[in-house]
Formats: structure tokens, sequence, C-alpha cells
């Protein structure tokens, strides 16, 4: 068996060809361009690679995950694009397919910090702020999937008064503390960024009681920021319920495409 993977990003695919962590044959990184030829870029190097009994696709979104497809991203040109049809056609293998980050949290469940657990979030905090993961054991998904980034969390203006980045919600969860926010402010902190998440974190933590949560994305490599996040979120929960561990992904940046070919494996 070998399967191919991809993870579909908003800022750039990443794409392999094996079974796992330990048996990855080759891979590939490039910047998501415009669709056409970045679909072409991928199906060109997954195909030199001879047969492959499955294909993986996790991607950004929002997507509507059953009909293997992007819906209304705001990135210029990526709106209503197919994906599972036109892999599917290139194919001709079943095609796997969910949110990245559903995709990062199949990963670290099948090899990494969530093995053996049951409910638990992955979420990522980078160029924007997603979240996926299992409850009871299975993949999040529901009318479509969870858009964490999107969720509003206490925004103090006398302390921040940047205004957001989200097209949508300017100030919602992403609109404050992903690395676009961080970016576009007059002045961003380890300590106010730290805030934020904790926040986001503790909204997610009361709502699913995940046995742990996995914090992923560019932005965690800022030096001392999941420390700061560890500490503030029991400060914020007041001690009134218990509270889950957060960690860094145990597959680091492999997460997403190596969920990938975890998808890809389930789909056969
Ligand atoms: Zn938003």
């Amino acid at each position: 068996m070998i399967f191919g993977g991809i993870e579909a990003g908003g800022t750039k695919w990443v794409c392999a060809v094996g079974t796992g962590p330990d048996d990855v044959v080759d891979s590939v990184v490039f910047p998501t361009g415009e669709p056409g030829e970045t679909i072409e870029r991928a199906t060109t190097f997954l195909s030199s690679h001879g047969d492959l009994d499955a294909v993986g696709i996790g991607s950004f979104g929002p997507v509507d995950l059953r009909r293997g497809r992007i819906t209304t991203t705001p990135k210029p040109g990526w709106s209503d694009t197919e994906l599972v049809s036109v892999f599917a056609s290139a194919f001709d293998v079943p095609i796997g397919f969910d949110t990245d980050v559903n995709a990062a949290a199949l990963g670290e469940h099948r090899w990494g910090e969530a093995v053996g657990l049951e409910t638990f979030v992955y979420i990522t905090v980078g160029t924007g702020i997603g979240g996926g993961g299992m409850v009871n054991g299975r993949l999040l998904h529901g009318l479509s999937h969870p858009e964490i980034g999107h969720m509003r969390i206490p925004h103090d203006r006398a302390r921040d008064p940047f205004d957001g980045v989200c097209p949508y919600h300017g100030d919602c969860f992403e609109g404050l503390a992903s690395g676009e926010a961080m970016k576009a402010r007059a002045e961003s902190s380890v300590e106010l960024e730290a805030e934020y998440v904790a926040l986001g974190i503790l909204n997610v933590v009361s709502m699913l009681s995940p046995q742990r949560v996995i914090l992923g994305g560019g932005v965690m490599n800022e030096p001392g920021l999941l420390e700061l996040i560890q500490r503030r979120v029991p400060e914020l929960a007041a001690g009134y319920f218990e509270l889950p561990d957060i960690v860094a992904p145990a597959l680091g940046d492999r997460a997403g495409v190596l969920g990938a070919l975890e998808l890809a494996r389930l789909a056969l």
C-alpha cells in the first residue's frame, strides 16, 4: 500500500507520498498559487511516484465536506474550487477529504500527542486560526465543520484598541490573534497573544471538555508563548473545572500532511 497526501493550505501546499512518519518516500512544499496551477503541481508530483492506492486531502476552508470542494474563502480565485472530483479523475482511486486542521488532528491521533484519546482538539495559530479534533473517537463534523478561528472572545479595547483583521468579523479570535493580526497591529506582544489564545482555548475547553489540546501553527514557534498560555488558561478557569494538558504537536509542522496520508488510508 502507498498513499498520496496533500495538506492544501492557504499559503502553501505540502504533498507527500508514503504511509506514515517513518515512511515518507518523497515530499514537496510549494506556495499556494492560483487553483489550476497549484492543483496541477500536486497531481504532477503525486503521479511521478507511480500507482497510488488512495489520496488524502486536508484543505483550508471553509469546505463542503460532502461535495469535496472549497466554498466561500476570501482567498482570491479560490472560492468554489473543486478538489475531490479533480483528484478522483486524475488518479481513479479513493480520495479522503477533510479540513487541514482535522487532517492534522488525525495525524496526531494516529502517531502523535493524541494516540488513544477519544476527545481532543487541535488548534493551529498561524497566518489564520483554525481548529479540528475528535469527539468520542470521531473527527469533528457538523453542518459543515467547526470554525474555531471565528468564535468571539473578549476584547479589551482599553488594553488593545486594534480593530482586528477578519474581513467578516473584525475582532473575532482569528481577527485578534492570528499571525496576520500580529503583523497588522502597531504593537504586538507575546503577553497579549498568550492572553487571546488562552481565552480561545478556555472557550473550546468549556464547550468540548477535550482530554488534550494540541497547539500548532507558525505563531506557536514564538519563544515562551506556549508556556505563557499553559499558565494563563488555569488562571482564567479559576479552579472551576478540570483542565487538559496543552501541548505542541508531536509531529510538528508535518501533522497536516501526515494526517492527509491517514485520510487516504481511511478512504481506502
Ligand atoms: Zn472572523
